[in-house]
């Protein structure tokens, strides 16, 4: 099996020493040749200054990077000083978020939806970054309906955005018929699969019921039938998600785009599987 186009997602380290295990980590997943490494950005602006630094370093090894950005809880003149400060570090690539607000985070801000941020990025930068946004094959949880929020995706893609990344998943069939679907609504750009290694269940449930990805109920009682035999997990968890992207990729997905919470062992397993 050929492995298709890889991207790999981080998140800004907090620590000197979160810095220096994920150098070590990116040395290892640099070996899978991805198309670029993406580094989150907590909603707000909280990981701004981290979320630079570490596309920066990347950079500095040579790798292409894209930092995200999410709107909500920012102003027009604070997402365009950020645009600004990318544009003159050479950045060219951008996923573009609504985000989500931290507890006790009050307001909003200035730009409420996605579609609107992609708008004005176009505005603002015209075609200078490639934009990706994200795409949810089992519904984000907070959509009225499927529909409603496959409109939400037309929108973003008719504002601009050159491809899209989707929200982790168990389900190949979600993502194929939502892939099938934004075709349909005249959404033609390459959705790229997110995929979540499984590692550690209780963090995994934790983030699931946060984003509204479902774990199969075999998945989920299987997991929780090894308890704290964390070799068990991950050898059953390496299976699955090696399982998944092979039809994943047979389907046609364009890419696969690997949440590593800035480990590297699982994602290098897996493409290494899947013959990378
Ligand atoms: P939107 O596309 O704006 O959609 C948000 C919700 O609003 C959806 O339910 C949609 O259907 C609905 N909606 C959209 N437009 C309208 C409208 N006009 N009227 C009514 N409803 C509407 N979060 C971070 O904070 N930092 C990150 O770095 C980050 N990276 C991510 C990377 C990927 C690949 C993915 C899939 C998610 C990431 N997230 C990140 C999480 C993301 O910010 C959340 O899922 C957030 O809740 C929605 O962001 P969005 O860009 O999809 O929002």
């Amino acid at each position: 099996m050929t492995l298709p186009n890889v991207s790999i997602e981080f998140f800004p380290p907090k620590t000197p020493e979160g810095v220096e295990k994920l150098r070590v980590a990116r040395g290892k997943l640099a070996a899978l040749q991805p198309k670029y490494f993406s580094v989150t950005f907590g909603a707000g602006g909280s990981t701004q200054k981290g979320t630079l630094e570490t596309v920066l370093d990347i950079k500095g090894e040579g790798h292409d990077a894209a930092p995200h950005l999410s709107c909500i809880g920012s102003s027009r003149d604070s997402l365009r000083a950020i645009l600004q400060e990318y544009k003159e570090n050479g950045i060219k690539r951008l996923v573009a978020l609504r985000g989500d607000l931290p507890s006790g985070y009050g307001a909003f801000g200035e730009i409420r939806y996605a579609n609107e941020l992609v708008e004005f990025i176009r505005a603002e930068t015209g075609d200078w970054f490639h934009v990706e946004v994200a795409a949810y094959p089992e519904t984000h949880p907070q959509a009225r309906s499927p529909q409603d929020d496959l409109a939400s995706f037309v929108r973003k893609v008719n504002a601009g955005a050159d491809a899209a990344i989707t929200q982790y998943f168990y389900n190949a069939d979600a993502y194929f018929r939502f892939v099938d679907d934004a075709a349909r609504a005249g959404a033609n750009v390459p959705i790229v699969a997110g995929v979540m290694p499984i590692t550690n269940y209780s963090q995994l449930m934790r983030f699931s019921d946060m984003c509204g990805a479902e774990i199969p109920r075999w998945i989920r009682l299987k997991l929780a039938s090894f308890g704290d035999d964390t070799a068990s997990i991950k050898a059953f968890g390496l299976d699955v998600v090696t399982a998944l992207c092979e039809r994943l990729i047979s389907g046609g997905a364009p890419g696969l785009h690997f949440y590593t919470l800035n480990q590297a062992a699982a994602t290098v397993e897996i493409c290494r599987r899947l013959g990378g």
